[in-house]
């Protein structure tokens, strides 16, 4: 019987995760299938459990159930521990395990693909949902100079910040307290850029020569680039890479074999327009 794999979400139409692994799967030759599936709102569990029971091999989890897909693993990695997020699901016959590769992929893309050096750089993080959190070990990994991180509700900013605290200057707040402050990278892991909307951003926060990264992306630019274009940021890109690179990275959990990613992202920006 072929291999079987799946995305859940809800909703689910507009997910490029079936055209990517299916890419992947020609490109290295494996034999495999894989499908959107929309779970109901309140039957993930069962979608799951459904899936892996007629034979699935493994599952992407996206919006919104990955800190549900967290909760239900038997067994997790180290840096799904870490995210509290899971978005990555491998049916074994030990139970289930939970991998999340957005950070990985983030890096990939931001340091493979983009050529970006963040070692030594000043380090603007925007929000502390689930996919800053998942970000954040990598990101400190990298070993900027210093990590700011800004949220809506700067206690979970703080929280999040402190995890990063022994390892390097950390501090997070809400956008107020960026007054003042100048950053060479700043990444975008807010929802803004979904409702077109912008972040409460001080002038002056963009350094000269900045990087910005929005983890979002669409077909044109998205709300956050436009923000930071007309702020003074030097280099503008979107979260397209980093879907295909943390796509990248479950692929090759479960196959063994690491796709590759330049020709399926060329292909992707092609569709989107850009
Ligand atoms: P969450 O809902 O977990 O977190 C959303 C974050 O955005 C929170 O910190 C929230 O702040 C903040 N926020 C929402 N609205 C505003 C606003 N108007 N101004 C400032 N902050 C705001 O979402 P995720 O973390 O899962 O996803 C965030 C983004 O990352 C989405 O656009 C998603 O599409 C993208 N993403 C892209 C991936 C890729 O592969 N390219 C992978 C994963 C995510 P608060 O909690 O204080 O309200």
């Amino acid at each position: 019987m072929t291999d079987r794999y799946c995305v859940f979400g809800n909703p689910i139409g507009h997910s490029k995760s079936p055209l990517i692994h299916a890419r992947f799967a020609a490109l290295t030759a494996q034999a495999l299938t894989y499908e959107a599936m929309l779970a109901p709102l309140d039957g993930f569990a069962a979608a799951m459990h459904a899936f892996a029971a007629a034979g699935g091999n493994g599952a992407n989890v996206t919006v919104p159930f990955k800190e549900e897909a967290f909760r239900l693993c038997d067994r997790l990695t180290p840096r799904a521990q870490a995210a509290g997020a899971v978005n990555t699901l491998v049916f074994g016959s030990d139970g289930i395990l939970g991998d999340n590769t957005d950070g990985a992929g983030l890096l990939a893309d931001l340091t493979r693909n983009h050529g970006l050096e963040i070692a030594g750089k000043r380090l603007l993080l925007c929000g502390a949902g689930g996919a800053a959190r998942g970000c954040l070990a990598p990101l400190v990994a990298a070993a900027p100079a210093s990590l700011t991180i800004a949220n809506i509700v700067p206690e979970v900013a703080r929280e999040l910040a402190a995890l990063a605290a022994p390892n390097l200057p950390a501090a997070g707040g809400d956008f107020a307290d960026l007054a003042g402050k100048s950053f060479d990278i700043m990444i975008n892991a807010t929802s803004v850029s979904l409702n077109d909307g912008e972040l409460a951003l001080p002038e002056g926060v963009f350094a000269p020569g900045a990087f910005a990264y929005d983890l979002m992306y669409k077909a044109g630019e998205t709300s956050f680039l436009k923000q930071a274009q007309r702020m003074g940021a030097a280099t503008l890109v979107d979260g397209l890479g980093m879907l295909v690179e943390q796509a990248a990275e479950a692929f090759a959990l479960w196959r063994g074999v690491r796709p590759p990613t330049a020709p399926v992202l060329a292909e992707l920006r092609e569709l989107l327009g850009h």
